[in-house]
Protein backbone atom coordinates (compact mmCIF):
# COMPACT_ATOMS: atom_id res chain seq x y z
CA UNK A 1 0.00 0.00 0.00
CA UNK A 2 1.32 3.60 -0.53
CA UNK A 3 0.62 6.09 1.94
CA UNK A 4 -1.42 8.00 -0.37
CA UNK A 5 -4.03 4.23 -0.36
CA UNK A 6 -3.27 4.36 3.22
CA UNK A 7 -4.63 7.84 4.08
CA UNK A 8 -7.86 7.27 2.20
CA UNK A 9 -8.20 4.23 3.66
CA UNK A 10 -7.82 5.91 7.32
CA UNK A 11 -10.08 8.99 6.49
CA UNK A 12 -12.66 6.06 5.54
CA UNK A 13 -12.00 4.17 8.51
CA UNK A 14 -12.63 7.65 10.88
CA UNK A 15 -15.41 8.25 8.84
CA UNK A 16 -17.25 5.01 9.04
CA UNK A 17 -16.48 5.42 12.96
CA UNK A 18 -17.68 8.53 13.13
CA UNK A 19 -21.20 7.37 11.39
CA UNK A 20 -21.40 4.77 13.75
CA UNK A 21 -20.92 6.99 16.87
CA UNK A 22 -23.42 9.57 15.53
CA UNK A 23 -20.84 12.12 15.43
CA UNK A 24 -19.75 14.32 12.15
CA UNK A 25 -16.08 13.10 10.39
CA UNK A 26 -15.52 16.92 9.99
CA UNK A 27 -14.94 17.61 13.80
CA UNK A 28 -12.23 14.71 13.89
CA UNK A 29 -9.04 15.81 13.18
CA UNK A 30 -6.34 12.95 11.58
CA UNK A 31 -2.72 13.84 12.69
CA UNK A 32 0.08 11.78 10.73
CA UNK A 33 2.64 10.73 13.78
CA UNK A 34 6.01 10.95 11.03
CA UNK A 35 8.42 9.99 13.60
CA UNK A 36 10.80 8.18 11.90
CA UNK A 37 9.63 9.13 8.13
CA UNK A 38 12.34 11.07 6.48
CA UNK A 39 11.08 14.69 4.51
CA UNK A 40 10.28 13.12 1.57
CA UNK A 41 7.53 10.50 2.78
CA UNK A 42 6.04 13.32 4.79
CA UNK A 43 5.39 15.61 1.59
CA UNK A 44 3.90 12.75 0.01
CA UNK A 45 1.62 12.06 2.99
CA UNK A 46 0.68 16.33 2.57
CA UNK A 47 -0.02 15.48 -1.10
CA UNK A 48 -1.97 12.97 0.14
CA UNK A 49 -4.03 14.66 2.07
CA UNK A 50 -2.73 14.99 5.47
CA UNK A 51 -3.03 18.66 7.36
CA UNK A 52 -1.53 17.63 10.61
CA UNK A 53 1.77 16.18 11.35
CA UNK A 54 2.96 15.10 14.94
CA UNK A 55 6.40 14.88 16.11
CA UNK A 56 7.85 13.05 18.93
CA UNK A 57 11.34 13.87 19.60
CA UNK A 58 12.84 17.53 19.10
CA UNK A 59 16.19 16.78 17.15
CA UNK A 60 14.37 14.89 14.65
CA UNK A 61 11.48 17.58 14.16
CA UNK A 62 14.36 20.38 13.96
CA UNK A 63 15.87 18.66 10.91
CA UNK A 64 12.80 17.78 8.84
CA UNK A 65 11.54 21.32 9.65
CA UNK A 66 14.90 22.74 8.23
CA UNK A 67 14.05 20.67 4.98
CA UNK A 68 10.49 22.12 4.54
CA UNK A 69 9.08 18.88 5.58
CA UNK A 70 5.99 20.21 7.23
CA UNK A 71 5.71 23.71 4.60
CA UNK A 72 1.80 24.53 4.28
CA UNK A 73 1.10 22.17 7.28
CA UNK A 74 0.13 22.07 10.90
CA UNK A 75 2.86 20.75 13.63
CA UNK A 76 2.55 19.46 16.70
CA UNK A 77 5.12 17.90 19.37
CA UNK A 78 3.60 14.74 21.04
CA UNK A 79 6.26 13.65 22.48
CA UNK A 80 7.54 13.50 25.79
CA UNK A 81 8.86 17.17 26.01
CA UNK A 82 12.01 17.74 28.57
CA UNK A 83 12.51 21.22 30.18
CA UNK A 84 15.92 22.08 28.90
CA UNK A 85 14.38 21.23 25.40
CA UNK A 86 11.12 23.12 25.70
CA UNK A 87 12.85 26.63 24.00
CA UNK A 88 13.64 24.81 20.84
CA UNK A 89 9.38 23.51 20.83
CA UNK A 90 7.54 26.41 21.96
CA UNK A 91 6.56 28.78 18.94
CA UNK A 92 7.52 25.95 16.53
CA UNK A 93 4.78 23.21 17.26
CA UNK A 94 1.15 24.96 17.46
CA UNK A 95 0.33 22.41 19.75
CA UNK A 96 2.08 20.47 22.02
CA UNK A 97 0.14 17.61 23.65
CA UNK A 98 2.29 15.99 26.24
CA UNK A 99 2.46 18.51 28.63
CA UNK A 100 3.16 16.48 32.02
CA UNK A 101 3.60 18.33 34.90
CA UNK A 102 3.17 22.11 36.65
CA UNK A 103 7.19 22.46 36.44
CA UNK A 104 6.48 22.16 32.40
CA UNK A 105 4.11 24.30 32.23
CA UNK A 106 5.85 27.15 34.11
CA UNK A 107 8.97 26.75 31.64
CA UNK A 108 6.58 27.03 27.97
CA UNK A 109 4.92 29.97 29.96
CA UNK A 110 7.88 31.49 30.88
CA UNK A 111 9.89 30.99 27.44
CA UNK A 112 6.60 32.23 25.16
CA UNK A 113 5.25 35.28 27.52
CA UNK A 114 8.94 36.31 27.04
CA UNK A 115 8.77 35.93 22.76
CA UNK A 116 5.10 38.29 23.37
CA UNK A 117 3.38 34.71 22.20
CA UNK A 118 0.63 32.31 23.78
CA UNK A 119 1.56 28.68 23.68
CA UNK A 120 -1.40 25.77 23.44
CA UNK A 121 -0.92 22.61 24.61
CA UNK A 122 -2.86 19.80 25.86
CA UNK A 123 -2.45 17.89 29.71
CA UNK A 124 -0.95 14.52 29.29
CA UNK A 125 -3.24 12.41 31.41
CA UNK A 126 -1.50 8.93 32.91
CA UNK A 127 -4.95 7.21 32.84
CA UNK A 128 -3.62 3.68 33.22
CA UNK A 129 -1.85 5.56 36.49
CA UNK A 130 1.29 3.61 34.77
CA UNK A 131 5.01 4.06 36.88
CA UNK A 132 6.65 3.94 33.61
CA UNK A 133 4.63 6.69 32.23
CA UNK A 134 4.40 10.83 33.06
CA UNK A 135 1.32 12.59 32.60
CA UNK A 136 -0.84 14.08 35.77
CA UNK A 137 -3.32 12.07 37.39
CA UNK A 138 -7.05 12.37 36.85
CA UNK A 139 -7.27 14.39 40.52
CA UNK A 140 -4.68 16.26 39.77
CA UNK A 141 -5.68 17.87 36.60
CA UNK A 142 -8.40 20.74 38.03
CA UNK A 143 -5.30 21.68 40.16
CA UNK A 144 -3.41 21.86 37.32
CA UNK A 145 -5.85 23.80 35.29
CA UNK A 146 -5.70 26.76 38.05
CA UNK A 147 -2.06 26.61 38.16
CA UNK A 148 -2.47 27.35 34.38
CA UNK A 149 -5.03 30.68 35.41
CA UNK A 150 -2.23 32.36 36.59
CA UNK A 151 0.51 31.80 33.88
CA UNK A 152 1.16 34.26 31.07
CA UNK A 153 1.40 32.78 27.47
CA UNK A 154 -0.20 29.35 27.66
CA UNK A 155 -3.33 28.12 27.01
CA UNK A 156 -4.77 24.80 27.61
CA UNK A 157 -6.83 23.68 24.43
CA UNK A 158 -7.78 20.09 26.07
CA UNK A 159 -6.80 16.49 26.99
CA UNK A 160 -4.37 13.73 25.87
CA UNK A 161 -3.40 10.03 26.91
CA UNK A 162 -1.57 6.56 25.67
CA UNK A 163 -3.25 4.27 27.84
CA UNK A 164 -1.76 0.64 28.63
CA UNK A 165 -0.95 -1.39 26.13
CA UNK A 166 -3.38 -4.00 25.41
CA UNK A 167 -3.65 -7.00 23.83
CA UNK A 168 -7.51 -7.02 23.26
CA UNK A 169 -8.55 -4.14 21.84
CA UNK A 170 -11.65 -4.01 24.01
CA UNK A 171 -9.92 -3.39 26.48
CA UNK A 172 -9.23 0.03 26.00
CA UNK A 173 -12.32 0.95 26.69
CA UNK A 174 -12.58 1.45 30.04
CA UNK A 175 -9.32 4.04 29.70
CA UNK A 176 -11.10 5.81 27.05
CA UNK A 177 -14.23 6.03 28.87
CA UNK A 178 -12.27 7.62 31.71
CA UNK A 179 -11.04 10.28 29.60
CA UNK A 180 -14.29 11.11 27.55
CA UNK A 181 -15.57 12.13 31.75
CA UNK A 182 -12.39 13.59 32.26
CA UNK A 183 -12.52 15.77 29.08
CA UNK A 184 -16.41 16.81 30.20
CA UNK A 185 -15.78 16.87 33.52
CA UNK A 186 -13.17 19.48 33.13
CA UNK A 187 -14.26 21.26 30.54
CA UNK A 188 -17.60 22.40 32.32
CA UNK A 189 -15.75 24.33 34.95
CA UNK A 190 -14.49 27.55 33.82
CA UNK A 191 -10.77 28.32 33.89
CA UNK A 192 -8.98 31.09 32.16
CA UNK A 193 -6.84 30.17 30.21
CA UNK A 194 -8.39 27.19 29.09
CA UNK A 195 -10.67 25.99 26.38
CA UNK A 196 -11.15 22.51 26.19
CA UNK A 197 -11.51 21.45 22.86
CA UNK A 198 -9.18 18.76 21.75
CA UNK A 199 -9.24 15.64 23.00
CA UNK A 200 -5.95 13.99 21.73
CA UNK A 201 -6.84 9.80 21.96
CA UNK A 202 -6.00 7.17 19.66
CA UNK A 203 -3.35 5.52 17.46
CA UNK A 204 -2.95 2.93 14.38
CA UNK A 205 -4.96 -0.21 16.57
CA UNK A 206 -7.69 1.97 18.27
CA UNK A 207 -8.74 5.25 17.09
CA UNK A 208 -12.17 3.76 15.70
CA UNK A 209 -12.62 2.81 19.14
CA UNK A 210 -11.39 6.41 20.50
CA UNK A 211 -13.59 8.23 18.15
CA UNK A 212 -16.90 5.75 19.62
CA UNK A 213 -15.15 7.69 23.05
CA UNK A 214 -15.54 11.61 21.78
CA UNK A 215 -12.05 11.86 20.47
CA UNK A 216 -11.68 14.53 18.45
CA UNK A 217 -7.63 14.48 17.35
CA UNK A 218 -6.24 10.66 16.44
CA UNK A 219 -2.66 10.20 16.17
CA UNK A 220 -1.85 7.71 13.18
CA UNK A 221 1.87 6.51 12.57
CA UNK A 222 2.03 3.22 11.22
CA UNK A 223 -1.61 3.31 9.52
CA UNK A 224 -0.21 5.94 7.44
CA UNK A 225 3.57 5.36 7.23
CA UNK A 226 3.82 1.53 7.34
CA UNK A 227 5.71 -0.46 9.97
CA UNK A 228 8.61 1.89 11.48
CA UNK A 229 11.94 0.56 11.35
CA UNK A 230 13.92 0.87 14.89
CA UNK A 231 17.07 0.11 13.20
CA UNK A 232 18.49 3.17 13.31
C1 LIG B 1 4.10 7.03 17.47
C2 LIG B 1 2.96 7.67 18.16
C3 LIG B 1 1.65 7.53 17.68
C4 LIG B 1 1.30 6.70 16.50
O1 LIG B 1 1.49 5.34 16.76
P1 LIG B 1 1.03 4.22 15.71
O2 LIG B 1 0.69 3.06 16.54
O3 LIG B 1 2.17 4.00 14.80
O4 LIG B 1 -0.15 4.78 15.00
C5 LIG B 1 0.65 8.20 18.36
N1 LIG B 1 0.90 8.94 19.45
C6 LIG B 1 2.13 9.09 19.94
C7 LIG B 1 2.33 9.93 21.14
C8 LIG B 1 3.18 8.45 19.32
O5 LIG B 1 4.41 8.57 19.83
Amino acid sequence: MTISENVAAVKENIALAAALAHRSPSEITLLAASKMNDASRIREAFDAGISVFGENRVQEMLEKNALGAYAGARLHFIGHLQKNKAKQVVGLAELIHGVDSVALMQTISRLSAARGITQEVLLEVNIGQEPSKSGFSPSELPSALAVCETLPGIRVRGLMAIPPVCRNPDEIRPYFARMQQLFVDNGGKKYDNSVMDFLSLGMSGDYAIAIEYGSNLVRVGTGIFGPRSYAV
